[in-house]
């Protein structure tokens, strides 16, 4: 059941003319030495990685797919040619946990392709007003903090913990599966992104603790830095743990600076946390992650 599926690229053309998507910008074309893997993580439900780097995943079940995070055209057509590897069911549903462009793309093709495309109400209000050049409008929209969806023997969890990161973040669960999905909330390996952007740090934080409540083993993250043959299988409870762990450990190791003396805009070039210093983006990345929460600190989250 745990087996890798790599697939060339080079069979785009033919999957793009089997979804009627020929003379689509986004199709690849023969030739292509793109490269994509596909995982089974549980019974049924895929992880799927595009050469865009991110991660997406899918679940099979006898009344059709659900497929969650689209990402992009060309992600989303990569996708769709692996779940037609593994399955000629109809997909039913495209999943988004949230507004940002680089996440919620793509969505068209699941459209052409016969799904329906979902997100939180939050997000589609902003996209209405902030549409990317590869967004489309939502097919289905959900309000509150918590709707399902069933498709056969499975329940879709879609749980909108409050603020975190962008917005009407959802965290999809399949318990049935023990899986679930999450975007930029957990990112194995890696310190927290850049600058942190549009992130609320201590919601961030409160929405892990709750994450760490619901009913998975293993996840989908959308962005994991492990090494590539592990990263395939997916995330678990310990990464949501980990992640917290670093955000409070930042802070201690800030407010440590802060009681040597250290002047506060000269922190974020001397903090350092050794334990993570082999994750990614330790060195160009943690300096921002301080400026970040420095910023936090003194003029309250944002
Ligand atoms: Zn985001």
């Amino acid at each position: 059941m745990y087996k890798i599926f790599r697939v060339t690229a080079v069979a785009l053309a033919a999957v793009a003319l089997l979804a009627g998507f020929a003379g689509n910008t986004y199709a690849a074309s023969e030739g292509d030495s793109d490269s994509v893997s596909t995982h089974e993580v549980a019974p049924g439900v895929f992880s799927f990685l595009s050469d865009s780097g991110y991660h997406s995943m899918f679940v099979v079940t006898d009344d059709g797919v659900a497929a969650f995070e689209t990402v992009n055209s060309k992600h989303s057509l990569q996708m769709l040619k692996a779940i037609r590897a593994v399955t000629d069911k109809p997909v039913k549903y495209a999943l988004q946990t949230h507004n940002h462009w680089d996440h919620a793309s793509g969505g068209m093709i699941m459209q052409k392709a016969g799904a329906q495309t979902v997100m939180h109400k939050l997000a589609a209000d902003w996209l209405a007003v902030n549409p990317g050049r590869d967004t489309s409008p939502p097919d289905m929209v959900w309000e509150g903090a918590r709707k399902d969806i069933a498709l056969g023997d499975v329940t879709i969890q879609m749980h909108h913990l409050g603020l975190s990161h962008g917005l009407g973040m959802a965290v999809f669960v399949i318990p049935e599966r023990r899986v679930a999905y999450i975007g930029d909330l957990v990112t194995p390996n890696r310190v927290m992104f850049s600058i942190v952007p549009d992130f609320n740090i201590t919601e961030w934080e409160r929405t892990l603790v709750e994450m760490m409540e619901l009913e998975f083993d293993v996840a989908v993250c959308s962005h994991n830095d492990l090494p590539a043959e592990e990263a395939i299988k997916g995330c678990t409870m310990d990464h949501v743990k980990e992640e917290h762990a670093f955000i409070g450990d930042l802070r201690n190791a800030i407010f440590a600076e802060f009681k040597k003396g250290t002047p506060p805009f000269k922190i974020p070039s001397v903090v350092e946390l050794p334990q993570y210093s082999h994750w990614n983006h330790y060195k160009d990345w943690l300096p921002l992650n301080a400026q970040r929460m420095l910023l936090d600190m003194w003029m309250g989250p944002y």
